[in-house]
């Protein structure tokens, strides 16, 4: 069984601990690596290197630095196989959603080696007499990203590709599930050209969690997780004087109006539904027809499709839909949601509960299931399932559905279905949720757009990647200066001093 390591200044490092947690193949329930948890020392030591690394960074200039960003942009593509299997190894999605996954953090990257556009400051001539100001933005020092299990490569880069650009060092914390993409991550862009110690991953828990969020050193934290991690977190920094953005769980509802093309309606549903086993933070976990012919037509067609979902190992070619859940704890709990949601009276019209994988019955798979006449009291309704269950809720009108999406304690995406051009815009300007898709399930927004929820799916300020990202990772200083040589009182040129 593999030993996995920290990376630290530039290499792989063992762990001092003593404490290892278990890295699982999901498809087939072995473990399949052991991962070291590090101490609060191993973390402070982390931290010191890389603030003795950052300082020969931020004095690189910002177009050496979008010079590593652009060779590590075509390791990762060159790499990009390779990769996509570690993830599906150790989270069970496809390899086409693996693939993918790397694919939107490249984007980011891609993104980044734009850095001297996005760190140039601001400038004012003549702001009185003589006077000029100008604004320039410096990193913040070593920050720190933590990480969720469910997108390995993208969400380390969307944290890592603005921050190292920006001219900071970064302490990577990845989920304890799936660490080993970070391990390549590190070692791609060591390839590239960033210097030993910029980038540190250190391999933890909450021990280690804790240890960041204590450090006076660590300037800032970007956190990315499950919404009481992300209050936790946000809270903690804070109160230690740390920059922080939190984003958390979500609940992301699909209007669907009278009007809308079914068919295309339901190809949506069941892709955001139950794509990546419905482990994605922008999945469509609730869809709310409009009106009960709506709801009916709704349920026949996605009842057929999913009928039709082929759920496997990723090992079993490329038309697999989806795969198995991350842990068998997170298989037990939706499962025992799904139970909850027939005990309170949801009709369960498709029931995945009892779906076993022939040849891989040790693994954490679970079939598609399709929840209709659900109420927001519902537990299934509630709660964050993070699960291959979709629910439906019934709604009256256009005012019911928005004021659903509204009242709900989520606000990280949401999409209409509708032909007509006045209900989505209505829709787009009112709702209080981060990213709105008009006829488009899954709004992730492009790379040089922003991304970011509303409500308990985030706390902090700013959104990730994009233009706020170099916000975030660094701070303003604006400079008032006026010279005298030369110049008389009331900005008219001294011809006479320069004689
Ligand atoms: P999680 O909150 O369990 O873990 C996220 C990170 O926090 C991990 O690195 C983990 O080690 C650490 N952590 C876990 N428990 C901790 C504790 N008690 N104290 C300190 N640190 C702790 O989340 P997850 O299960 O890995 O990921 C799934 C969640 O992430 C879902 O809720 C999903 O919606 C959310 N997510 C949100 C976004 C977004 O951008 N809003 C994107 C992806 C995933």
């Amino acid at each position: 069984m593999d030993e996995l390591s920290h990376w630290i200044d530039g290499a792989r490092v063992g762990g001092t601990s003593g404490r290892f947690a278990d890295v699982y193949n999901p498809a087939t329930g072995e473990v399949q690596a052991k991962l070291p948890l590090a101490t609060a020392k191993e973390l402070d030591h982390a931290v010191a290197r890389a603030a003795e690394a950052q300082r020969g960074w931020a004095a690189t200039n910002p177009q050496r630095r979008a010079r590593v960003m652009m060779a590590f942009g075509r390791l990762l593509n060159e790499n990009m196989d390779r990769l996509a299997e570690v993830i599906s190894r150790e989270h069970g999605k496809t390899l086409p959603d693996a693939r993918g996954d790397v694919q939107r953090g490249l984007e980011v990257v891609e993104v980044c080696m734009g850095a001297p556009h996005f760190l140039k400051g601001e400038f004012t001539d003549d702001g009185g007499p003589g006077i000029d100001l100008y604004s320039m933005r410096q990193p913040l020092g070593v920050v720190a990203g933590i990480t969720p299990f469910n997108f390995p490569a993208m969400i380390p880069l969307w944290k890592m590709a603005p921050a190292l650009a920006s001219g900071n060092a970064m302490i990577l914390k990845p989920s304890e599930r799936t660490p080993g993409c970070a391990m390549m991550l590190a070692e791609l862009i060591k390839e590239a050209g960033l210097p030993d110690g910029v980038l540190q991953v250190v391999n933890g828990d909450k021990e280690v969690v804790d240890a960041i969020l204590d450090n006076d050193t660590v300037q800032a934290v970007g956190f990315v997780g499950s919404t009481p991690i992300a209050q936790y977190i946000y809270g903690r920094a804070a109160t230690n004087g740390k920059r922080a953005q939190c984003f958390g769980g979500a609940k992301n509802h699909m209007i669907v109006m009278p009007d809308a093309d079914m068919d295309k309606a339901a190809d949506a549903l069941v892709g955001a539904g139950y794509g990546a086993a419905g482990e994605r933070c922008m999945a469509i976990s609730v869809a709310v027809p409009v009106g009960r012919e709506t709801a009916d037509a709704l349920t026949d067609k996605l009842t057929s499709r999913i009928e039709k979902l082929k759920v496997g190992p990723y090992t079993a070619g490329e038309d697999v839909d989806f795969g198995p859940l991350i842990t068998s704890q997170a298989r037990d709990r939706v499962r025992g949601l799904i139970d909850r949601g027939v005990e309170e009276g949801a009709e369960l019209v498709v029931d995945g509960r009892d779906f076993r994988m022939q040849g891989y019955e040790d693994g954490f798979f679970i079939g598609p299931s399709l929840f209709d006449h659900v109420t927001p009291e519902m537990e299934i309704y509630r709660e964050e399932i993070f699960g291959p269950v979709l629910t439906q809720v019934r709604a009256a009108s256009y005012e019911e559905a928005l004021k659903l999406v509204m009242d709900n304690e989520y606000g990280n995406g949401t999409a209409i279905y509708t032909a007509d051009g006045d209900v989505a815009r209505d829709f787009a300007h009112n709702v209080n949720v981060g990213m709105v898709g008009i006829n488009f399930p899954i709004p992730v927004p492009l790379s040089y757009h922003t991304f970011g929820g509303w409500k308990k799916s985030a706390f902090g300020d700013l959104n990730q990647y994009g233009p706020d990202a170099f916000r975030f990772y660094t701070k303003t200083k604006t400079v008032t200066e006026r010279w005298f040589s030369g110049i008389k009182d009331g900005g008219e040129f001294n011809f006479k001093a320069m004689d």
